[in-house]
């Protein structure tokens, strides 16, 4: 008897899971796929915001890995302490593995404590416990100067920025405390959403509406927490009383330690995200394949390399190359979504629409939560009571 074809995928975000779910569905028993990630659940990325404005809390928002379970596919708990992509084996504080095909899906990790004053005087809003301590800063604060600011770049969901200041003005309205407060959003980027001039216009429209504060370039390099003020590249300054940051993102040091990075991501075949490595893949927020950092753009390439491990089994070769699209579906204040769609295909200006803020795109941003939960998760998922 051979042995079963093995695949290894490191972590179970948008773009592990994404690779688990299609294998499984299509190969069954055929191969075997162990997924590893140090966690015990997934928490969507837009659950953070629900959570740090109150709409739901955190234990509802989890699902568990232990829910992952279909033909051939194998969730396991543990940390990725090496990799040896030559031989494509992997160390776990558990063991050793070693795949026929490593998918390396690793994300990003967070160091807010990489900005320095930062954990002293502010709130990063981007892991579980960073959106709860947001949450309670958010409940006890009695207005005064809000402060949204990014303090790296790349970072994860280039739109979180502004649906957060757009859901900040709300949260203030509801209390009562908008008129007695100011909201300025400090971002690295030129318009909110480069690629799409139509989603930036209507974005700058909705803030000026509701005076909201845009300063475009301006990246934060230190928090002075005496001054209460943050600090930027310029070496200028702007005070606040509570500032929500997105912390420092770096590449996870196993892959560093590994030899998988230049310039700090993993870099790929942005067609097919193979890297150099015979047999490795690389997806999502980890690599440095061209798109956002964003978990519609993990999926679709987690999605790519599974139709390339499906055609290898098979004995042949995959043309799907991936094509770059993803869509967010942000949020605009007063329940309603918009529908921002780009593109960044391999080599060509990236390019986006906008489907307008409504209330039906709200709707559709809750069954697309809930479809994935019960593809990659086989369970229903109600993560907000009522909006
Ligand atoms: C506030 C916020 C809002 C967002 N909103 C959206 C949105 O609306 N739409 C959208 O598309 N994206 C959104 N995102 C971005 C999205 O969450 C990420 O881009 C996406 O999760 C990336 O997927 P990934 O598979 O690359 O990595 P991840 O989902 O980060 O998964 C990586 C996994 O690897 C595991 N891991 C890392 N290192 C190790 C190790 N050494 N050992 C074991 N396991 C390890 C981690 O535990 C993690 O589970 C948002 C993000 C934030 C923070």
């Amino acid at each position: 008897m051979t042995a079963k074809f093995q695949v290894v995928v490191l972590g179970a975000g948008f773009g592990g899971l994404e690779v688990a779910r299609t294998l499984s569905e299509t190969l069954g028993e055929d191969v075997q796929t162990t997924v590893v990630d140090r966690g015990d659940a997934f928490v969507f990325g837009f659950s953070k915001l629900d959570v740090m404005f109150g709409h739901t809390d955190a234990d509802r928002v989890r699902l568990p890995y232990t829910d992952v379970t279909g033909p051939g596919l194998q969730m396991l708990r543990a940390e990725v302490l090496a990799i040896d992509p030559q031989r494509r084996t992997v160390t776990l504080d558990s063991g050793e593995l070693t795949a026929d095909v490593l998918v390396v899906a690793l994300g990003a990790d967070l160091d807010p404590a990489a900005t320095p004053g930062l954990v002293e005087a502010g709130h990063e809003f981007y892991s579980v416990p960073g959106a709860e301590a947001a949450r309670d800063a958010l409940e006890n604060f009695n207005g005064g100067r809000v402060l949204i600011a990014v303090t790296s770049s790349p970072f994860k969901c280039p739109p979180a920025p502004s649906e957060t200041a757009l859901l900040t003005h709300d949260f203030l309205t509801a209390r009562g405390l908008r008129a007695a407060s100011s909201i300025d959003l400090l971002m690295p980027l030129p318009t909110p959403v480069p690629p799409a001039p139509e989603a930036s216009e209507a974005i700058l429209a909705a803030f000026a509406e509701r005076e909201i504060g845009w300063h475009p370039n301006h990246l934060v390099r230190h928090v002075d927490p005496a001054a209460r003020a943050v600090v930027l590249e310029d070496g200028s300054q702007r005070g606040f009383d509570l500032l929500l940051a997105v912390p420092a993102h770096r590449p996870p040091q196993v892959v560093v330690d590994a030899g998988l990075t230049e310039d700090g991501w993993i870099p790929v075949d942005p067609r097919t995200l193979r890297t150099r490595f015979p047999g490795v893949f690389a997806v999502g927020d980890v690599t440095s394949a061209g798109t956002p950092k964003a978990g519609a753009f993990a999926e679709g390439q987690g999605r790519t390399v599974a139709e390339q491990i499906i055609a290898q089994v098979h004995g042949g070769a995959s043309t799907d190359a991936y094509g770059g699209h993803g869509a967010c579906l942000m949020e605009f204040g007063g329940g309603q979504v918009a529908r921002v769609e780009v593109t960044f295909a391999p080599g060509e200006r990236p390019y986006g629409r906008m489907v307008p803020p409504s209330l039906e795109n709200a709707e559709e941003k809750q069954t697309a939560g809930t479809n994935r939960a019960r593809r990659w998760f086989g369970r229903d998922w109600q993560p907000v009571p009522s909006r």
